[in-house]
């Protein structure tokens, strides 16, 4: 069984940013959860989809998060209807499609 990290962090507390805000009014929630499993960190939220290729992630380690523009993992699952990893290229543990199948 695969044990998932859920470190928590409030999304930009007491900051204002223009780019940031129109994110954060976005969100119904603004505490973000890291979506890997158990690792060391820095910590990674996806916010949303930028285009078929590039996913809005918020990272952070220890207090407020920053928002990075970073490519899909895309690795496919196995079998004749493949589902791709909506993970970012490059992180650690198991695949989206470990997590939700
Ligand atoms: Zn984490
Ligand atoms: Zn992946």
């Amino acid at each position: 069984m695969t044990t998932y990290c859920f470190s928590l962090v409030r999304l930009f507390t007491g900051r204002a940013c223009d780019a940031n805000d129109k994110v954060a009014d976005g969100l119904e929630n603004p505490w973000l959860h890291c979506e890997l499993e158990v690792h060391p960190g820095p910590h990674y939220q996806m916010l949303h989809e930028m285009d078929a290729n590039i996913g809005l992630w918020a990272r952070w380690l220890d207090g407020e998060a920053v928002l990075i523009p970073l490519p899909h993992c895309g690795l496919l699952t196995p079998g004749p209807n493949p589902y791709a990893c909506w993970l970012f290229d490059g992180h650690g543990g198991g695949h989206s499609w470990e997590k939700y199948q």
